[in-house]
């Protein structure tokens, strides 16, 4: 199974990827991971990454695009992977579509975990942090059980700036902004699978387990 899976900040994209890469044994390819592990490895191409990256620059999209390549021939591909991360534009995804016919391969999809804009926002900002021991609270999630208060010490709790409503709003906008020419490219070839994310955590895997177990 090839796949490419999206989602916005808070979407728990990671989560799913963990729990897909768990079951079907694909490995799970973060752009990341693909760019650190050619800099260890010293390749060409990862010796030409790192030189971008050490002058604070972009790395060009066909360097990016010939990391890719390099790691989707790896034999550990051949039963299939999880991208994660890449692509972040029409022209890679376009690039990543001849990479893939040249390798004699195709995009089974492009999975999308789903949360409305409003429900991230809640997600995102609703860390909070103790001022007296630093315990992380989380007021959906792991509300303290007096407001604003630390459970632990009773240290008065404070929202990062990273956190706040304008921050993350225009984080989300941004994401917003780059995913969706990508999102309507991918369906536009068919390949894009819309996954409710607001769901738990548990039952969005169940979703997408059952469209994975079309592929087999
Ligand atoms: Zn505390």
């Amino acid at each position: 199974m090839n796949l490419v899976l999206m989602g916005l900040p808070g979407a728990g994209k990671g989560t799913q990827a963990e729990k897909i890469v768990a079951k079907y044994d694909i490995p799970h390819i973060s752009t990341g991971d693909m760019f650190r592990a050619a800099m260890k490895d010293e390749t060409e191409l990862g010796l030409k990454a790192k030189s971008f990256m050490d002058k604070g620059e972009l790395v060009p999209d066909e360097v990016t695009i010939g990391i890719v390549r390099e790691r989707l021939s790896k034999d550990d591909c051949e039963k299939g992977f999880l991208l994660d991360g890449f692509p972040r534009t029409v022209p890679q995804a376009e690039a990543l579509e001849n990479i893939l016919s040249d390798l004699n391969k195709k995009l089974d999809f492009c999975i999308n975990v789903q949360v409305d804009q409003e429900i991230l926002m809640e997600r995102l900002t609703g860390r909070r942090i103790c001022k007296g021991c630093g315990a992380t609270y989380h007021l959906v999630f792991n509300p303290p059980t007096k407001p604003d208060t630390c459970d632990r010490c009773g240290g008065e709790l404070y929202q990062r700036a990273d956190d706040n409503e304008a921050t993350v709003k225009n984080r989300l906008e941004v994401n917003i902004k780059q995913s969706q020419p990508l999102l309507d490219f991918y369906e536009s070839k068919g390949y894009l699978r819309n996954i409710n994310g607001q769901q738990d955590i548990n039952k969005v895997f169940v979703d997408l387990d059952e469209l994975l177990s079309t592929l087999k």
